[in-house]
């Protein structure tokens, strides 16, 4: 028999969480501070509980997702009591410190974050990234896979948080150069549908840059292997002089080239263009 699930929070992802763990056979209990948002779930088998008190009793492995940490402290706290012997795993979205923080809340404590929208959810594609109490990982392995593709990086609770910011920062960056390339290419009349296929296979090799330049970060050593931070310099200026010509905001490129400017100015002239960790590290 498959262990019982307490999910709190019924916004748009919990909707999702508590609708792939009933979809996986949980006996699951939810609740929300506006009930109406149960009604869904309610009728595709869930339990709506009258409180978060008696929902947190319900599940042996209580799910939150809320707003904000400050959600999780106002609907949780006055339940510690409720919350001994579960764990509690929150998947509210937060920082590091939010979520070292949230562990006064019960003593089987794992955070989490999850890289995909609702509808992915219950999905392998859905990733979710988890940190915490190992034993608890271990135990509700099983549960939280019926989620997605659930990773476990430590007990250090805050880093799920730390991955979430750095995986979305790179989604961030990732976009705007993309946004950016296609308001150059709009300028001379081609569609974005038409950069999208060429951008989607250049990020693929620019994967392979990633996975290169991580060894030498960690082996702390930037040998030019592929291209030196000169010749990428050199390239940026045309970026940054092709968008002013085009007459696009040129804000994002400038600052491209102000961050190999600054490697090249603290010494790392030479070096490959994974040497900008160090401008990134605050020591440049
Ligand atoms: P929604 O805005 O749809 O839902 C927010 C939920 O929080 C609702 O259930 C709301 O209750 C509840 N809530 C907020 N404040 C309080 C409070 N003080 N007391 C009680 N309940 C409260 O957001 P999502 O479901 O989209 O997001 C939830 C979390 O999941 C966020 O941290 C988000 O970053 C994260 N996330 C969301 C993703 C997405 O694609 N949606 C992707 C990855 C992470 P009520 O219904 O009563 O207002």
């Amino acid at each position: 028999r498959s262990e019982p699930v307490t999910v709190i929070g019924l916004g748009l992802m919990g909707q999702a969480l508590a609708a792939a763990f009933l979809a996986a056979g949980h006996p699951t209990t939810v609740w929300n501070r506006s009930s109406g948002k149960a009604a869904e779930l309610v009728a595709a088998g869930a339990v709506l509980a009258p409180s978060p008190d008696a929902a947190v009793r319900a599940g042996s492995l209580v799910v939150v997702c809320l707003s904000d940490a400050a959600a999780v402290h106002d609907v949780l706290g006055p339940h510690r009591d409720a919350l001994a012997g579960r764990t509690l795993v929150n998947l509210t979205s937060g920082t590091s410190e939010e979520a070292r923080e949230l562990t006064a809340l019960t003593t089987s404590y794992l955070d989490g974050a999850i890289m995909a929208v609702p509808e992915v959810i219950g999905r392998p594609e859905a990733f979710l990234l988890f940190s915490g109490e190992r034993e608890a990982f271990d135990r509700h392995r099983a549960a939280l896979q019926r989620l997605g593709t659930a990773t476990y990086f430590g007990e250090d609770p805050g880093l799920a948080a730390l991955y979430d910011v750095a995986l979305l920062g790179l989604m961030w960056g990732t976009l705007n150069a993309f946004l950016h390339g296609a308001a150059l290419l709009g300028s001379a009349k081609v569609d974005a549908s038409a950069f999208a296929p060429f951008a989607t296979r250049w990020v693929g090799s620019v994967t392979e840059f990633i996975t290169a330049y991580a060894g030498q970060i960690d082996r702390g050593a930037y040998p030019p292997e592929d291209a030196t931070v000169e010749t990428h310099l050199a390239t940026m200026k045309y970026l940054v002089r092709e968008s002013a010509a085009a007459g696009i905001d040129t804000d994002w490129p400038a600052r491209i080239q102000a961050l190999a400017e600054r490697a090249l100015a603290a010494g790392h002239e030479g070096t490959s263009y994974a040497s900008l960790i160090e401008v990134f590290r605050g020591r440049a």
